[in-house]
C-alpha cells in the first residue's frame, strides 16, 4: 500500500513523538531523521516527563560541555586537583571499553546515570566513536577533546589506581572534609565488593559532591539503577513502562554515521525492503573454536520451527503447488561465520515449504572472528545490529550484548537461543524473552542497609533475574 498511510510513517514523525530534538542538519547525519523511515517507529509514545528532562539535558550540554567557559573553569579544578566548590558543572566521562554492542549499552547506562545526577556526559572518542556515531544533542560535542587532561591516562585507570573508588574505600582516604576532583568508577564484570558499592544511596551522596566522575564498564548496569531509593521514584515517572528504558534512551542517542548509514540503507532497500515479513537471527557463539557447529544449527531450525516463525520444508516432494502470489520472508542472519546461512539457504533451495511461502536468506558478512582495530568491522557491525533491529520477528543469541542491542532499539521481545551446554542443542531450544531490555551480567547482589548478601533479583516485580543468564537481572 501507500507508504505514507501508515501513521508512523508520516514525515512529521521525524522526531520520535518528541523524542529528537529538532534542529540539527539533516545532511550531516541523514540516519536522525530518516531511521522513521526504515524502521517501525518506537514501540509506544515517550512519557512526557522524559522528553521534557532530555530538552533539559540538552540545555546543561549546552551550557557545560567541551570548550565553553564553565567547562574551561572545571578543568582549572581537575588541573589544581581541589575542588572549590564553585563551578557550576558536574561530569561523568564515558571510557571506550569492549566489544561494540557491550559499548552501546554502557553509553546508554552512562548517559541514564547523568541524568539521574545532573551531570553531563562526555564521550572517549576511543579509535573509532567518532565514525560510528552521530552528535546526540544539539550545538554542543558530547567528545571529550583532545587536550582533556587526563585523555592519556583513560585506558590506564584500573582497580590499583589510586583514585579509583573502591581503592579509596579499602585504603580509608574518603573523609567528608575533602572532595577529590575526581573519582574512578570501575564497573566493568570484574569489579570487586568495595567498586559495587556505587550501587549504594551512601555512596551515591559522596559521588554528588565530586566534579569529575571517570567510569569504566562493559555491563548494562541501568536494572541496578532501579534498586537505588533515592532514585526510584524518578526513574519510575521518566519511565512509566520499564522495559522501555533502553528502547528510548537508545533511540535517542545513538545514530549511525552516513557511512554506517549507507550500509543500512542500502542493504534494507536491496535485500529486506519487498518481503512481507522480515526476521531476524542474530548469531553468536561462545566457544573456543569458530565453528560453524551442527548443534548450533540444530536449535536455530528446531526454534524456529516449533515457533513457527519460519516454514517447514517438504523433503517428499519436488513441487508444491499453490496458486496466486506467495507470501515471502526475508530472512536476516548475522554470523561471523558463513556455515549457518549457507545450511539454510540451501535447505530452503533444496526443498519446497510446506506453507508455500518463498524464504529468501541473507547475510551481509562473515567477519570469521572479532577484530576490534579495523574500522570497516565495526561499521559493518553496527549497520548489522542495526539492521536486526529492522526486522519483524527476531531469534538472538544468550548471552550477546550485540542481540541486545538490535532487540531493545528495534523494540523486539526476541526468541532467544538458550546457550548450549557440551555441544548439544539445548531442549526448548529457544524462550520468548520476556522484555526487550537487556541483561545485566554482573550485578551486585548486596543490600545496602543491612550490610549482607540478598536476593536481587526478588525484591520488586520490573527487575527479575534474566532468561539467558541466571544471575543477570533485567528490567521487565
Ligand atoms: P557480544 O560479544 O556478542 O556481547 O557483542 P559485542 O558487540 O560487544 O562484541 C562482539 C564483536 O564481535 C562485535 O562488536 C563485532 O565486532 C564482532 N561480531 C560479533 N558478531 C558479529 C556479527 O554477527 N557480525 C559482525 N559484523 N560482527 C560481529
Amino acid at each position: 500500500g501507500n507508504d505514507f498511510s501508515d501513521p508512523v510513517r508520516l514525515p512529521e514523525d521525524k522526531l520520535l513523538g518528541g523524542l529528537l530534538a529538532d534542529g540539527f542538519d539533516a545532511k550531516t547525519c541523514f540516519s536522525r531523521y530518516q531511521s522513521v523511515m526504515y524502521g517501525k517507529g518506537l514501540s509506544e509514545k515517550p512519557s512526557s516527563y522524559l522528553i521534557s528532562k532530555l530538552r533539559n539535558y540538552e540545555a546543561l550540554h549546552k551550557q557545560c560541555g567541551p570548550c565553553t567557559a564553565a567547562y574551561n573553569k572545571t578543568l582549572e579544578e581537575l588541573k589544581s586537583g581541589h575542588f572549590s566548590g564553585s563551578s557550576p558543572c558536574k561530569y561523568v566521562v564515558w571510557i571506550s571499553f569492549s566489544g561494540l554492542g557491550n559499548r552501546i549499552l554502557t553509553l546508554a547506562s552512562a548517559f541514564l546515570y547523568a541524568l539521574l545526577t545532573d551531570r553531563v556526559l562526555l564521550v572517549d572518542p576511543g579509535v573509532d566513536m567518532i565514525d560510528l556515531f552521530c552528535e546526540p544533542f544539539p550545538d554542543v560535542s558530547w567528545f571529550l577533546p583532545p587536550h582533556f587532561p587526563l585523555k592519556s591516562q583513560l585506558q590506564n585507570f584500573n582497580q590499583e589506581s589510586s583514585q579509583c573508588y573502591g581503592k579509596m574505600l579499602k585504603n580509608k582516604s574518603i573523609t567528608n572534609s575533602t572532595v577529590p576532583s575526581y573519582v574512578y568508577l570501575h564497573l566493568a564484570h570484574d569489579y570487586d565488593d568495595q567498586d559495587k558499592l556505587f550501587f549504594c544511596d551512601e555512596d551515591q551522596s559522596f559521588l554528588q559532591k565530586v566534579p569529575w566522575l571517570i567510569m569504566k564498564t562493559d555491563n548494562y548496569f541501568v536494572p541496578s539503577l532501579f534498586l537505588i531509593p533515592s532514585f526510584e521514584q524518578e526513574l519510575s515517572d521518566l519511565f512509566p513502562n520499564k522495559e522501555t528504558v533502553f528502547h528510548f534512551l537508545g533511540r535517542y542517542l545513538f545514530h549511525p554515521t552516513n557511512r554506517v548509514w549507507g550500509l543500512v540503507t542500502r542493504y534494507y532497500e536491496a535485500y529486506l525492503s519487498r518481503a512481507d515479513e522480515r526476521v531476524g537471527i542474530q548469531i553468536r557463539v561462545f566457544d573456543t573454536e569458530p565453528g560453524p557447529f551442527q548443534h548450533v544449527f540444530d536449535q536455530i531450525l528446531a526454534c524456529s520451527m516449533k515457533e513457527n516463525l519460519l516454514p517447514d520444508v517438504n523433503q517428499k516432494e519436488d513441487i508444491i503447488s499453490s496458486e496466486g502470489k506467495h507470501r515471502s520472508k526475508a530472512v536476516f542472519m548475522t554470523s561471523l561465520s558463513a556455515g549457518y546461512f549457507e545450511t539454510v539457504r540451501d535447505m530452503y533451495w533444496e526443498y519446497p515449504t510446506v506453507t508455500g511461502e518463498e524464504v529468501c536468506i541473507y547475510q551481509p558478512s562473515h567477519e570469521g572472528y572479532q577484530q576490534t582495530e579495523k574500522q570497516m568491522h565495526n561499521q559493518k557491525a553496527w549497520a548489522e545490529m542495526y539492521l536486526l533491529s529492522l526486522t519483524d520477528v527476531l531469534i538472538t543469541s544468550s548471552w550477546s550484548t550485540f542481540g541486545y542491542v538490535a532487540q531493545g532499539l528495534g523494540g523486539i521481545k526476541p526468541w532467544i537461543l538458550y546457550k548450549p551446554e557440551n555441544r548439544t542443542a539445548p531442549d526448548p531450544p529457544c524462550q520468548r524473552a520476556m522484555s526487550m531490555e537487556p541483561c545485566f551480567h554482573a550485578p551486585p547482589f548486596y543490600d545496602c542497609k543491612a550490610k549482607r548478601g540478598i536476593d536481587t533479583g526478588a525484591l520488586v516485580p520490573h527487575v527479575r533475574y534474566c532468561e539467558d543468564m541466571s544471575w543477570g537481572l533485567k528490567l521487565v
